[in-house]
């Protein structure tokens, strides 16, 4: 690890230059930025970031994507995100081929039009568009680079339910309830047409309830632990970190 580090290092102009701008970073000490850094690192030397439909990848983008998604696995280990090898950059907003749609483990939205997409044990798709939007110019519960990789946590039982694998010393009980409870409360709100606290996407289902859980975790932590305390509580003893309002 530490010769990889040495080896593989990313420029400090470029490493400075990108995450400094990025809002969903703020909230960090210069400890654990200089982990986030490490993850970032490895993450580059580990993954491919692919260009699609003509895209030029810069190492800025490369960095961009990487720092954010690392963000999630801060205090994890560094083997969740170890199944799988790609993450494929497009342009802008992407179609979804229906015909092979039966391969695709998960789906970002029910429309042929996505901003991300991840799929179990394989690459993770994302629209440049997107991703810009969210890591520059970013609304409070919206994140596509975040949404997509939890999704990846998500999986790394083998299945997308809103479950991942707990930390030792977590409760799968005390997780099954609150986000039942959340997740169920969203979903009568939905369907009798009220507003609802958080995107209401979420409604969609376990899985798609969980990724967007995490992009209110860390973008908008206030709001998602006055709608849904329990899921907060969760999703801080998940991360092992509590991102500041
Ligand atoms: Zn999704």
């Amino acid at each position: 690890m530490r010769r990889m580090l040495r080896h593989h290092h990313i420029p400090h102009h470029i490493w400075r230059g990108v995450t400094r701008k990025i809002a969903v970073l703020r909230g960090l000490d210069a400890v654990q930025m200089s982990h986030l850094r490490e993850l970032t690192t490895w993450f580059l030397h580990n993954k491919a970031v692919n260009g699609a439909q003509g895209l030029e990848v810069t190492l800025a983008m490369r960095v961009a994507v990487a720092a954010q998604a690392c963000l999630l696995i801060l205090n994890l280990d560094i083997d969740c995100f170890d199944d799988w090898v790609e993450v494929i950059l497009y342009p802008g907003a992407f179609r979804v081929n229906h015909e092979q749609r039966d391969a695709i483990g998960l789906i970002h939205n029910d429309a042929n039009v996505l901003s991300g997409e991840a799929w179990l044990r394989g690459p993770v798709i994302l629209s440049w568009d997107d991703v810009e939007r969210d890591t520059y110019h970013g609304q409070p519960g919206h994140h596509v680079v975040l949404h997509e990789f939890a999704h990846k946590l998500d999986g790394l039982n083998g299945v997308a339910n809103g479950l991942p694998p707990l930390r030792r010393g977590m409760s799968r009980k005390r997780w099954g309830e609150d986000f039942s409870a959340a997740y169920d409360g969203l979903c009568l709100q939905v369907a009798a047409g009220q507003s609802s606290c958080i995107n209401p996407y979420a409604a969609t289902s376990p899985a798609e309830f969980f990724a967007v859980a995490c992009e209110y975790f860390f973008t908008a932590p206030e709001q998602l632990k006055k709608c849904y305390p329990g899921v907060h509580r969760q999703l801080a003893l998940f991360y092992r970190h509590v991102p500041e309002g």
